[in-house]
């Protein structure tokens, strides 16, 4: 074979592989045809091992032919051979799919327990007539203590043990605060509640928190009267916590006079007596009474034409009362567990 018929014979073998390999495209094909055409005995491989025995100037111009046909057959297949993983692989992830399967169920949120007993009582208050209000959470002072009837001598400011922060202000101990801020910016008659965190200097246990939540409640108007109060607040322990009994007890608040506590039959013993209620048979939930006239001066509202009540709800109480939660530091865990009982 002279070197032009051997150059041709290159060119052919080339041109033979390509069509085999386009007709034989499956894995197994795949291979036989590339042992055939570059394996040990091939004949381009032949002729790569004695390329030594030609002339260098046509050695040179050999050798290149059957590296660039070597080259070319490696590269048609390598692609092909990718292509057939790449087919195999979509195969199965494909064939990976059952569609007789029941499909993921996705978790349901819900709002947490406080949040929902909250919005609850907001919507009964607002079906009441009752309007929001807001105010800082940081408080002077004034409208913490001084507003409502506790100036800075009087010993009532014990009873709220208080954090104080450097500039002298307050994280307010309750939510009583919004009354007066509301009484100067808004004009009788009112019907406001205010819910909102309040902070005190206590330490924890399963009744108590240095954070807590409170909602406000104040009612101003001409010829408003203690029977009022009770109706409206009895209505809202029976909505909220389904009391059955309740009760009115004297207490002191410098801010009302008279100044009440509504107590609820014990919803866990029904009156029996139990630990909860400490063997009573009754529960305390709502403070409460009749606004005191010196507020009512300090808010600037004549309290010879306006009479008014206000209560104060110690709110995280109220959800460990309806749920019968025994401690309230569940409610603030963020523990899933707990959470999704509700
Ligand atoms: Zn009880």
């Amino acid at each position: 074979m002279d070197n032009n018929e051997l150059i041709k014979k290159i060119e052919t073998v080339l041109n033979n592989a390509k069509a085999e390999f386009n007709e034989k495209i499956n894995e197994k094909n795949l291979d036989e045809v590339y042992k055939n055409y570059l394996g040990k005995n091939s004949f381009l491989n032949n002729i790569s091992r004695s390329i030594s025995e030609y002339e260098p100037e046509i050695r040179k111009i050999i050798g290149m032919s059957v590296n660039n046909a070597k080259i070319k057959i490696e590269e048609i297949y390598k692609n092909l051979k990718e292509q057939i993983k790449y087919e195999n692989s979509s195969n199965d992830s494909y064939s990976k799919i059952d569609l007789s399967l029941p499909g993921v169920k996705i978790t349901q949120f819900h709002k947490h327990p406080i949040t929902a007993v909250l919005d609850e009582t907001v919507e009964f208050f607002t079906s009441m007539g009752f309007e929001v209000v807001e105010g800082p959470e940081i408080e002077t002072a004034y409208y913490n203590f001084d507003a409502l009837n506790i100036p800075d001598n009087h010993p009532a400011r014990d009873v709220w043990d208080t954090f104080y922060l450097k500039n002298g202000l307050i994280p307010r101990t309750h939510t009583s605060s919004v009354q007066v801020r509301t009484m100067e910016t808004k004009k009788p008659p009112l019907r406001v509640i205010a819910p909102g965190r309040c902070y005190r200097y206590e330490s924890v246990d399963a009744t108590h928190l240095f954070m807590f939540n409170q909602v406000e409640g104040l009612f101003v108007d001409k010829n408003v009267k203690l029977s009022d109060l009770k109706g409206i607040l009895e209505a809202t322990v029976k909505h909220l916590l389904g009391a059955k009994k309740t009760r009115f007890r004297p207490a002191f608040y410098p801010f009302v006079e008279p100044g009440l506590d509504l107590d609820i039959e014990c919803v866990f013993c029904g009156g029996k007596g139990c630990n909860v209620c400490k063997f009573t048979g009754w529960i305390e939930v709502i403070p409460c009474g009749m606004v005191h006239p010196k507020v009512f001066e300090y808010a600037g509202i004549n309290p010879d034409i306006y009479k008014g009540f206000a209560f104060g709800m110690g709110f995280d109480r109220l959800v460990m009362l309806k749920y019968n939660v025994n401690d309230l530091r569940l409610l603030y865990s963020g523990n899933m567990d707990v959470l999704n009982q509700f």
